[in-house]
Parts: C-alpha cells; structure tokens; sequence
C-alpha cells in the first residue's frame, strides 16, 4: 500500500515525522482500549517501566533458536521466541524508554528486524520483524500461582528447534531439530545426526521475522 509523502509541517502534533512512522504503528501505538478488552498475557521487563499486553492467547508458534546471534545477544545457550502478529501486542508503559539494536547492521537504531530494549535494565522485550513480534515468555508475568506457570508452560510450549546445528547444549526432548530455519534446512535427532536431508522441492516458510 503505497503512502502519500505528507510534508512534516502538516503532520498532527502526536504523530511522527518521516523515518518515525513505526512510532505510530502497532505495537508502540496501537488500538484503543476496547480492542484489547480482554488482555490475555503481561509482560514487562525486569524494572518494570517496560509492560506490554497480549490480547492473543497463543503464540502462532514458539521455538528454541540456537543461531549464534540469539547466543550471544542473550547471554543464554538458546533463545525461547513465542511469535504473534504486531496488532496482537500493545505496550501499555514505558514505549517511550525502548532502545532498539539491529544485529545485521551492527548498530542501535531501529531498522526492522531489530532486537528491542528497555533502555534503563536492558532486559531484552522482543525481535521485531515487519508484521511479527517474537516475544520471550520469561517476561509473561503470572506470578507465584502453580496453575497460571503450569498455563504458561503449557500455551509456550515449543514446536520445534531451529539453527540445532549451532547449539552449545544438547536437548534430549524428542521436538523436531532443524540445523538451520525450519522446513529449510537439514531435520536433526537430538543428538545432531541428520535424519533428513533439506530438498528444495519443500514448501518452504520465510523467517519470520520477515514477515
Ligand atoms: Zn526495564
Ligand atoms: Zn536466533
């Protein structure tokens, strides 16, 4: 959809100039408040000035992402990603103190897909793509309550693991392993020894965070 160039000057006052559109965009403004009547998930960051309401109750999927950049950007062996469509999340505090990282350029600005920060603990909020948000369930709040953790386990849990073949620990749990993206690369057991070769002739799904 193509957008008329508006001159900044006759942009209304809370909206953005040109290059901040994003700003105006899902999830850093989104629907009103009757369009999130009944907020499914919060999350928020580990200071708590960062929040963000999900109004979907499960992800479209989850996964395990062993690539080297979730590694190393995390400080964690993997990276636990639960994917939802933009319109789904809204941040509710604190959108305003996000900082943003473009692991492909290397540098903090907010050039999509991008890893996104809360800039006073830097907890990791989510990697935004251009219709999907990958968000960390770690920052899904549910309190003490055994049947709220046993609810998020189970509507978190994983479908499979993708870039197993750059792991830094095995997962013995018996999911499908794909050595890079799933469904474009090579099925692994969970030990690493192929089961399947990739053939081009799959139908195959972009990276999400492509989408
Ligand atoms: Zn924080
Ligand atoms: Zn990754």
């Amino acid at each position: 959809m193509a957008k008329t160039a508006v001159p900044p000057s006759f942009l209304p006052v809370n909206q953005s100039r040109e290059g901040e559109d994003w700003r105006c965009s899902p999830p850093y403004q989104s629907s009103t408040q009757d369009e999130f009547d009944s907020v499914k998930w919060t999350g928020r960051c580990h200071c708590g000035q960062v929040e963000y309401q999900l109004k979907r109750e499960k992800p479209l999927t989850a996964k395990f992402c062993h690539c080297q950049i979730c590694q190393v950007l995390h400080g964690a062996p993997f990276q636990l990603a639960a994917i939802f469509p933009k319109s789904d999340v809204r941040f509710t505090r604190g959108h305003e103190k996000l900082t943003f990282y473009s692991s492909g350029e290397k540098r903090k600005e907010h050039k999509l897909p991008c890893k996104v920060y809360c800039s006073y603990c830097n907890t990791p909020i989510m990697d935004e793509g251009r219709n999907m948000c990958l968000l960390f369930p770690e920052l899904i709040d549910v309190g003490p309550d055994l049947e709220d953790q046993r609810k998020r386990r189970e509507t978190f849990e994983i479908k499979c693991h993708i870039f197993y073949g750059s792991r830094i620990v095995d997962i013995k749990d018996g999911k499908p392993k794909w050595s890079g993206l799933d469904e474009k690369s090579e099925l692994l057991d969970d030990n690493g020894q192929v089961l399947l070769h990739y053939t081009e002739t799959k139908t195959i799904e972009d990276n999400p965070l492509q989408m």
